[in-house]
């Protein structure tokens, strides 16, 4: 049989055109074999409900005609008692939520059934590295506007929008952002939304660390009164990543077009999952879960931030968030490159992020790392914290 050698390519476009970002563990060169991973965004197995998750499917799966269901195809807007409960957390008519399989899921589906190819989407800057890859796969422009202390810099959004900026849709991570752990102030929460509706553009609020404030008060979230506002949300930080379960609030005029997008990729939501979380939540006992897990992550935070200023003094600016899982430090002496810090950490035992691995183009984000200690028990934070400033010190004499 003769070939010819215009066979077509195994992969699509689609595919082949993504641009991989660089791949994170190249960048750390020799990794000690009992290193410390400050890397994940998951949560503490100890803070999950085990056994109430054990007692939820067993009281699914005894009761035949709920095991029925839950072992069978179901609605693609998910289950609607789980609906209904979300609804009544978020201030809103249950016809407005839709269940996915965790929050990245949820972005995906609302970019790709909002922005067409060539529309801007303002992320900040850092980001929150999965989306710049969804944008990408919606082919959107990306453009970045930096985070200081009060979250997104949304008067600096606002004088690009009076230049002639035309943005689609906004991206952003109101409370212990991912990676700095900031937290958007009310001014700016209730200006983005002002602006959303005086430029036209979608601004979709992604919070799953908002539940793990470990202390002072919870901001009000984005305005869903507005029919500019998505909420994304997912149970991964509070019952589990491994559930891949969470939800958009979406604006009534986007659910028919985004359940249309859905039920060409995926249908629906695990049936069994679903029932399972349904009925957890359904007892009554999440909020005092979440109590507990921001308790917890609050007791962590603050043992690493203060061991890891003691073992580096004078060469780092850290705190402890007020929230979420992840501590932000910067390197004080411009002249320490913050990938080499994170080589000389790896080889000393302690895996941590570099910064510019979240830049889309912040020169700051380069200065800092991100560590998570919300998986680490008080021990190992403060070992990881000692091995951190021998991994400077050596920096420094080499
Ligand atoms: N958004 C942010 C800001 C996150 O940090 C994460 C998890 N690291 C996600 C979304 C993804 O959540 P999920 O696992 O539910 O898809």
């Amino acid at each position: 049989m003769t070939t010819t050698t215009s066979l077509p390519p195994a992969l699509a476009a689609r595919v082949t055109d993504l641009r991989s970002p660089s791949a994170f563990g190249s960048v750390l060169g020799d990794v000690r074999s009992d290193a410390i991973a400050l890397t994940g965004g998951s949560p503490a197995l100890e803070a999950l409900p085990r056994e109430a998750l054990v007692a939820a499917t067993a009281t699914v799966l005894a009761d035949a005609p709920r095991a029925a269901r839950a072992l069978d195809y179901s609605a693609h807007q998910g289950h609607a008692g789980l609906r209904e409960w979300i609804a009544a957390r978020e201030g809103v008519d249950a016809g407005r939520v839709v269940i996915s399989n965790g929050a990245l899921h949820a972005l995906s589906l609302t970019f790709l059934a909002t922005v067409d190819p060539g529309d801007t989407v303002v992320v900040e800057d850092p980001v929150y590295p999965l989306v710049a890859k969804v944008l990408q796969l919606a082919e959107a422009r990306v453009e970045a506007v930096p985070v200081d202390a009060d979250g997104l810099d949304v008067a600096e959004l606002e004088r690009r929008l009076e230049a002639g900026l035309r943005a689609r849709a906004l991206y952003v991570v109101p409370d212990f952002h991912n990676p700095t752990g900031r937290v958007l102030s009310a001014g700016r929460r209730e200006r983005l939304v002002e602006l959303a509706e005086l430029y036209g553009f979608l601004v979709v609020s992604d919070n799953p660390y908002v539940e793990l404030r470990g202390t002072g008060d919870r901001l009000a979230d984005l305005d869903l009164s507005s029919d500019r506002v998505v909420h994304v949300n997912t149970f991964s930080k509070t019952l589990g990543p491994g559930l891949r379960l969470g939800w958009a609030v979406l604006p009534a005029a986007v659910v028919p077009g985004f359940l249309d997008l859905r039920s060409r990729l995926d249908q629906h939501a695990s049936s069994l999952t679903q029932e399972i979380v349904a009925e957890y939540v359904g007892g009554g006992a999440f909020d005092e879960l979440v109590a507990a897990a921001s308790a917890l992550y609050r007791r962590r935070a603050v043992t690493f931030t203060d061991a890891l200023s003691e073992a580096l003094g004078d060469a780092v600016a850290v705190s402890a968030p007020d929230g979420g899982v992840f501590a932000w430090p910067r390197l004080v002496d411009d002249r320490v490159s913050v990938a080499d810090f994170a080589r000389s950490a790896a080889a000393n035992g302690v895996l941590v992020i570099p910064g510019e691995q979240f830049a889309v183009d912040s020169p700051d984000a380069a200065r800092h790392f991100r560590a998570s200690f919300g998986q680490q028990n008080k021990e190992t934070l403060v070992e990881a914290a000692a091995r951190l400033g021998t991994a400077y010190a050596e920096l420094e004499t080499t």
